[in-house]
């Protein structure tokens, strides 16, 4: 590899590659946010997974039926995720430069037991250069036999939903907080929402939407850092950012369409939320 030394040739590399424009008055290390990013990713899944440990040291194991929707409902279940396999997780998904890298990473990991039982492995949907990104919680029946997330019932009122604010499905990305479905009807304990999130935060900075929506509490509590029933999330805007990020992103929590299938009267709150997130696309357009 050529080693560039002189200030003329670096310079002319670096037009070349085409960074032309200065874009702050001090500089900045990437390199060094990156690892910050690592540890502080790192340090959140540590966190979710030692929540996970004294829930589970608190409450005698037993697996509820899963409640999959508005307010959280992580089971305390047996987690199945050590510490080693989150700082994995961190490794791989920060190693991915593509959405591809990335489902190569999660197709090679081995860390989370839901991998086991599950038939397919449920990645992404939509376009890598999205304006809208969505997050769901975790893939039901129909999402695990077709390897696709949202096709089932939730996924098409989560079609209607972006319809009624001038959005289509083909348009905005889609995904969720665990890639792969717990067995039977359960949620996801907080052992494999911890040693999903890596890849998840991955994905958003490769995307590197305009809006970041979560649908439900399991996202929003784990991708927002956010505490509290969902019921007092929705609606409210907040901004999600990770240091290898250029710009903070505008992130929203929604009602889950499967919260909304069963709470048909939560909609009316929905669609408010709805209208503020057509508001934010029509602001960040002008
Ligand atoms: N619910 C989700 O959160 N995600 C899916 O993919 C399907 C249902």
């Amino acid at each position: 590899m050529e080693i560039l030394e002189h200030p003329q040739q670096i310079l002319s590399w670096y037009i070349d590659a085409g960074v032309d424009e200065a874009m702050g008055e001090e500089p900045l290390d990437r390199y060094a946010l990156a690892g910050e990013a690592a540890s502080k990713r790192a340090a959140q899944a540590e966190q979710l997974l030692k929540a996970a440990e004294a829930e589970r040291a608190a409450l005698p194991p037993k697996t509820s039926p899963r409640q999959s929707s508005g307010p959280v409902s992580i089971q305390p279940a047996d987690n199945g995720v050590s510490e080693d396999s989150i700082k994995t997780a961190v490794e791989m998904a920060g190693k991915a430069k593509t959405i591809d890298d990335l489902r190569k990473a999660l197709e090679d990991f081995d860390g989370c037991a839901l991998k086991t039982t599950a038939m397919n492995l449920v990645f992404c949907d939509g376009p890598t250069d999205a304006k809208v990104m969505l997050i769901g919680d975790v893939p039901g029946a129909d999402e695990d036999r077709q390897g696709v997330p949202f096709v089932g019932a939730g996924g098409v009122l989560l079609n209607k939903m972006l319809a009624s604010i001038g959005l289509n499905r083909e348009e905005v990305f889609v995904s969720n907080a665990v890639f792969w479905r717990p067995p039977g009807k359960r949620s996801a304990n907080l052992g494999e929402i911890a040693v999903c999130l890596p890849f998840v935060e991955r994905m958003v900075e490769i995307v590197d939407p305009q809006i970041l929506i979560t649908l439900g509490g399991m996202s929003t509590h784990s991708l927002l850092a956010q505490q509290g029933n969902i019921s007092k999330l929705v609606g409210k805007w907040f901004t999600y950012e990770t240091p290898r990020m250029s710009h903070p992103i505008a992130a929203c929590g929604l009602y889950h369409p499967e919260f909304l299938l069963k709470s048909p009267a939560m909609k009316r709150q929905a669609w408010a939320n709805l209208l503020s997130i057509q508001a934010k696309i029509a602001q960040l357009d002008a």
